[in-house]
């Protein structure tokens, strides 16, 4: 005989804003049998404010392994259960992934309803680079680990996302900056959906600066969003030099042209003879594009 197996919803709460719930959750949450909750208070209060009334099972990252094999068996036994955290998303930095692999592992069907996530909220609204991002949870609490990841970090192009706490912010911003340097740009989001809601962009040494002299509120629940490592074109060549290179090349070959203004400038020839050959193929593609 083939086991029929229950459901595991995964369901994401809000994160400030009660409101953020979305309809198809409170439908399904209406109907589950079962609601593993990371935290009781929370989740009653969510419960009785939509009119909700379900058993709830503690799951914690205390007892996730022991409660894990428990929700199995009430799966197993075609229950549908609900997972929900403390707030957001559940897994991202709260309980959950060992239940889900077991499902998984377990052939019980899982089903994810989303919702509020404080770093995908954060990131949407950072004004910073969002296509390609990752996601570092917490900084470690010792400032040598913290600044061990940090290093690793550095050059890491894609948009870099903390969760962070109030009373770490000043410290890591200052292991930030040794890091990471002065001039990244860099979002803050505290409180995000609630009263004090704030979603601040500047450059890392701005908020460092800010921070330090307390003029910025560091209570709160808090999210950074870094950009990531752009390398520096070295290469690059100055107005003067083009200008050089521009007014030489009208009576020139490329070559003489490279020459002439790397004795001027004292600069590699080689360099500006490559910018020349590829300038000079772009003005070719322009022409026939025209
Ligand atoms: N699972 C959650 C999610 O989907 O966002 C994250 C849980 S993690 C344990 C809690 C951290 O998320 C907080 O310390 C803070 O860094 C961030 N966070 C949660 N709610 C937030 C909010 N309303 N505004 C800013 N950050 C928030």
């Amino acid at each position: 005989m083939i086991k029929k197996n229950g459901n595991l919803f995964i369901i994401s709460t809000p994160i400030g804003n009660m409101n953020d719930i979305t309809y198809r959750s409170i439908k399904i949450l209406k109907k589950i049998d079962y609601i593993a909750s990371e935290n009781y208070k929370n989740t009653l209060k969510l419960l009785n404010k939509f009119n909700i009334n379900k058993s709830i099972i503690s799951f914690h990252q205390h007892n996730e392994l022991i409660n894990t094999k428990k929700i199995i068996k009430i799966l197993q036994k075609n229950k549908n259960v609900a997972l929900v955290s403390d707030a957001g998303t559940p897994t991202i930095n709260d309980p959950g992934f060992y239940l889900v692999r077991e499902c998984h592992l377990k052939k019980i069907k899982v089903i994810p309803l989303p919702g509020a996530c404080a770093a995908i909220s954060a990131l949407s609204a950072s004004g910073i680079p969002s296509n390609k991002f990752c996601f570092e949870g917490f900084l470690p609490k010792k400032e040598k680990k913290r600044c061990e990841i940090l290093k690793k970090l550095k050059f890491e192009k894609r948009t870099i996302i903390f969760y962070e706490t109030p009373h770490r912010i000043k410290k890591s911003l200052k292991n930030i900056l040794k890091e990471f340097g002065p001039n990244r740009t860099m979002t803050i989001a505290r409180e995000i959906t609630k009263y004090w809601e704030s979603i601040k962009y500047n450059t890392i040494y701005n908020f460092y600066y800010k921070y330090k002299n307390n003029s910025l509120i560091c209570k709160g629940e808090i999210v950074l969003i870094i950009s990531g490592y752009v390398k520096k074109n070295k290469n690059k060549l100055s107005k003067k030099i083009k200008k050089t290179l521009s007014i030489l090349k009208s009576f020139l070959s490329l070559k003489k042209t490279a020459l002439i203004t790397s004795k001027i400038h004292n600069i590699k020839k080689n360099n500006l003879y490559k910018y020349l050959i590829k300038k000079q193929n772009n003005d070719k593609t322009l022409k026939l594009l025209k």
